[in-house]
């Protein structure tokens, strides 16, 4: 005879009713081993009763239904990354649309705070330098517009007081234009590949 008590999974198989080569001995263990034999009478107990009660399934959404209720507590740096990953659109020409877009606020942001921090006076010199002559351009046709619409006055109000306004809006509008320009060509592009 074995010098050892049984090992739960042997008292599982006895329950179980297995007939195998290796179930004997454990058998010939438990007609000599009073704590073995009460250890298995116990757990014959509970399989027969949990035998007794009636069967029944869970529906196929049981984990699903559950698992709505349930509040995962996320790290907030795993919430951070999986919320900006969710931002960044899957597709490459979506990609580009999304970045020229950003760009476009970024330097309209920056743009107003150099506004802001100097008084536009500064902003309004470095700008009139990179846009002088679109400012000229668009000053003068804008003052034709205004004076044969509103007469002259219009005309100095607009040369003086919304010109630094009106060459940063005209910076900005052209950098988003350009940057949905090359998107949308991208996405055109990209149709074009999967119609052929
Ligand atoms: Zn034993």
């Amino acid at each position: 005879m074995d010098h050892r008590h049984l090992l739960p999974n042997e008292i599982d198989l006895l329950v179980d009713g297995e007939a195998g080569f290796g179930v004997a001995p454990l058998r010939a263990h438990l007609a000599e081993c009073g704590d073995c034999r009460a250890r298995y009478d116990e757990l014959r107990i509970v399989a027969e009763s949990l035998e007794a009660l009636p069967h029944f399934t869970p529906s196929l959404r049981f984990a699903d239904t559950v698992m709505r209720e349930v509040q995962v507590v996320e790290p907030w740096h795993v919430a951070l990354t999986e919320g900006a990953r969710r931002l960044v659109p899957r597709s490459t020409p979506m990609r580009v649309l999304a970045g020229a877009g950003a760009g476009a606020a970024a330097l309209a942001i920056s743009g107003s705070a150099a506004w802001l921090a100097f008084r536009g006076d500064l902003a309004g010199w470095v700008v009139n330098l990179f846009v002088d002559r679109t400012r000229q351009t668009i000053v003068t046709g804008a003052g034709e517009v205004a004076s044969s619409a509103l007469g002259a006055d219009a005309t100095s109000a607009l040369a003086s007081g919304g010109l630094a306004t009106l060459a940063i809006s005209t910076v900005v509008l052209a950098a988003a234009a350009a940057g949905a320009v090359l998107g949308f060509r991208r996405l055109a592009a990209t149709a074009r590949a999967a119609r052929g």
